[in-house]
């Protein structure tokens, strides 16, 4: 069986197609600057051990034009890896918000498009693509089975101590403003694979995911109870261009004093700070060469980040009474030695002890790099959101 998992920004979309039961990647792509003259597909296909790159510029004015292509690449007669539409057989479409109507995967229905469309405005960047990318995916595949992954879905499990904020009750019975949560297909896989990896279904996890978007999740027995980034995905972690955690003082003070708008203070925050701002790049390996180079504005930018996630280690550790493990995920997160390096430090109160030589040895898959007097494991998980999204679609009745 075909999966085609459909991951759907504003202006770019990544596709990948899975063989199921085995789980096996058959191709991946990425489009991006959709709209632009620039646009182009990068296509990746494996035929044995042998990789096979295929790229396309221009042409791609629209989601549907570009999931056209797409397709056009996969049922290429001779080199592509289907034969018509037909040979997929579910279309996982990730999607950024379920609001709390959806805590699992769910058939696209009619109505389930309409409830993601009234979530739009609780997430005005990502919900719009995925919506239009669902659309365009049952027009280019008629006979597939459309399903929607939530990325909040697996944080519906959260306590309301730990999901409400303390704002006058309406604001939640009518407004729905509260701790949502992101990043959660992520989450699951990677704690999930902790959890097979310690043989302990009841353990307790912290879940640490640096990316672009950076957010942690406290998880008891496979259940997410806390997540750090809260009604968007604003709050918590230092990210690449987010600030994370501020005081919301600052933006009234911004307002009032500098006059900014709701806009710029939404760029502000969004966009042009977190790592960005403190360092002028949001990618981390350029800061770590700049602090090789003892550039003391990247040195404090990593100090920062570092410290933020250390507090939340401690702050998830007491809600869970308890920690088996600590789970460092995507891109920094799995590359970056030295930022581990600095949030296990001085963590040994909490049983936290980093082998300094196992984490500077990269071995692929999950790998445990915590000293052997550690309480706490210590492991290092790839996460893989599009082939949990096929899992996901794969396991559910009638698929
Ligand atoms: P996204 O949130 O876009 O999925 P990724 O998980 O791909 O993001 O992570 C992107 C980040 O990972 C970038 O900031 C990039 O600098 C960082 N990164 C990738 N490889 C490395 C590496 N070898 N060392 C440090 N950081 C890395």
């Amino acid at each position: 069986m075909n999966i085609l998992v459909i991951n759907a920004g504003s202006s770019s979309l990544k596709y990948q197609l899975f063989r199921m039961p085995d789980e096996k990647p058959v191709c991946t792509g990425l489009v991006e600057r959709i709209g632009q003259a620039d646009a182009f597909i990068r296509h990746k296909q494996w035929e044995g051990d042998a990789e096979k790159v295929t790229e396309r510029t221009g042409g791609l004015p629209d989601h549907y034009a570009s999931l056209h292509e797409v397709l056009a690449i996969l049922a290429t007669p001779g080199t592509g890896v289907i034969s018509s539409p037909d040979d997929i057989a579910v279309v996982g479409h990730r999607v950024v918000h379920g609001g709390e109507q959806f805590a699992d995967p769910t058939i696209i229905t009619p109505a389930v498009k309409e409830t993601i469309r009234t979530l739009f405005s609780l997430a005005p960047l990502h919900n719009p693509a995925n919506y239009t990318c669902i659309e365009v995916a049952e027009k280019t595949f008629p006979h597939a089975r459309q399903v929607a992954v939530f990325d909040t879905a697996f944080h519906q499990t959260m306590p309301p101590q730990a999901y409400r904020y303390a704002l006058p009750e309406s604001y939640y019975r009518e407004k729905r403003i509260r701790v949502y949560g992101f990043h959660g297909t992520s989450h699951k896989y990677v704690t999930q694979k902790a959890m097979v990896w310690l043989q302990k279904p009841d353990a307790k996890l912290i879940s640490i995911h640096l990316g672009n978007g950076c957010s942690m999740a406290a998880v008891d027995s496979g259940r997410s109870i806390d997540t750090s980034m809260g009604f968007g995905p604003l709050a918590g972690l230092i990210m690449g261009t987010r600030s994370g955690d501020i005081d919301p003082s600052v933006v009234f003070h911004l307002m009032e004093s500098e006059g900014k708008t709701e806009a710029e203070i939404s760029a502000l925050l969004n966009k042009q700070s977190g790592l960005l701002g403190l360092t002028g790049t949001n990618d981390m390996r350029d800061i770590r060469k700049a602090v090789r180079a003892s550039d003391a504005q990247a040195t404090l930018a990593c100090d920062l980040y570092a410290y933020r996630v250390r507090k939340y280690i401690g702050a998830y550790t007491a809600v869970l009474n308890g920690l088996d493990a600590i789970i460092f995920t995507a891109g920094v997160g799995e590359n970056d030695v030295d930022i581990r390096e600095s949030i296990c430090q001085d963590l040994d109160y909490l049983g936290i002890r980093l082998d300094l030589e196992k984490n500077r040895t990269a071995t692929p898959g999950l790998r445990a790099i915590q000293s052997a007097d550690s309480r706490v494991a210590i492991l290092v998980v790839p996460t893989n959101e599009e082939l949990e999204i096929a899992q996901q679609c794969y396991r559910l009745p009638g698929t």
